[in-house]
């Protein structure tokens, strides 16, 4: 058993970080204790940095094994990304795979426990996902929300529109919205428009291969729609913009509530309204060819490296809109 230290940020509320050291203990039986190699900002931090948080943020992990707890089998040395969902494992929809969909889901790492934005995270051992060794962990932490969800979102839409679409829209150039763009044609979708208020981000997703969208106005232009922004005024344009038969895909989040206009359009407009959450363990290893092909160059135009001491920085320059993807990178995984 080794017992360190391990530096870790606190999130006090109203743009607020200290940091602390904590005093590692041994770790608990069924848990690994991950050196955090890399730990993305996510613009659903930018929520904790205001209210403060009672456990360390950071939910986009990716990092080496360097201790295990009792009942483990991975070996220290493994290169893993973390999966936040602690997932039950025993219900009826863990068993089948679909892990994102834990009907015993209590805890998000980073969110109710603790999570990446320090030296150490310690998490159960089915949360760490081995990387394959050919993925540096820079751009496997990509696989996690901004590949992860966008693949497994456009899965569940192949669902329900098999044979595909003429027009698609992504609304909010955020990661997400680029990861959307970048995987889009691994699913059939060949022309992809965008729209961002922000000019640099309009202009990344053009770099990635979109065409950038040139009226939000007009109905019934779009068989696909994916809403990443969670603004309340671009929900409504998905449902304006959308075409009957048409889908939209609901993934930005915001703490607004998600509203349904029941206007004469909304109610004569028959499509789908998906929502989606993450991505199931089962979809990792097709992940990894997505991130083999794409993951470079979303990680090269998407993310900038960072030490942990500069994440008060790193958050004021995120929230500025300086940067898309900030991320914490130890001296080993640079
Ligand atoms: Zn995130
Ligand atoms: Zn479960």
């Amino acid at each position: 058993m080794t017992t360190s230290t391990s530096v870790r940020a606190r999130f006090l509320g109203a743009g607020q970080i200290t940091f602390d050291k904590a005093t590692l203990g041994p770790v608990a039986d069924g848990h690994v204790r991950v050196r955090v190699d890399v730990c993305a900002l996510c613009g659903s931090d930018k929520r904790l940095l205001q209210s403060g948080s009672p456990v360390v943020p950071g939910h986009e992990i990716a990092g080496t094994v360097v201790d295990v707890g009792a009942g483990v089998t991975t070996p220290t040395g493994t290169r893993g990304i973390v999966y936040i969902p602690v997932y039950c494992g025993t219900c009826r929809r863990c068993v089948a795979g679909r892990t994102n969909q834990c009907l015993n889901l209590r805890e998000l790492i980073g969110w109710q426990r603790d999570g990446g934005f320090a030296e150490h995270v310690d998490v159960p051992a089915r949360c760490l996902l081995p990387v394959p060794d050919d993925v540096p962990l820079t751009t496997a932490v990509l696989g996690l929300d901004t590949v992860g969800t966008a693949a497994h979102a456009l899965r569940l839409w192949q669902r329900i529109q098999p044979d595909g679409v003429d027009r698609a829209l992504v609304i909010g150039a955020g990661p997400l919205g680029l990861g959307v763009i970048s995987v889009a044609g691994a699913f059939g979708i060949t022309a992809v428009e965008a729209y961002d208020p922000h000019d640099g981000r309009l202009a990344t997703a053009v770099e990635l291969g979109a065409r950038a969208a040139a009226d939000l106005e007009s109905e019934n232009q779009y068989d696909l729609v994916v809403e990443v922004s969670g603004a309340a005024a671009a929900r409504e344009a998905a449902q304006r913009v959308v075409a009957p038969g048409g889908a939209v895909i609901a993934l930005g989040e915001s703490n607004a509530p998600y509203t349904m206009p029941a206007t004469p359009r909304w109610r004569r407009t028959d499509c789908f309204t998906v929502r989606s959450f993450y991505f199931p363990t089962d979809e990792v290893a097709a992940n990894w060819d997505l991130l083999r092909a794409h993951g470079v160059a979303l990680r090269d135009r998407l993310t900038v490296p960072l030490t942990l001491d500069a994440l008060p920085d790193a958050f004021a320059r995120f929230v500025a809109g300086d940067y898309l993807k900030p991320c914490i990178v130890s001296e080993d995984a640079r």
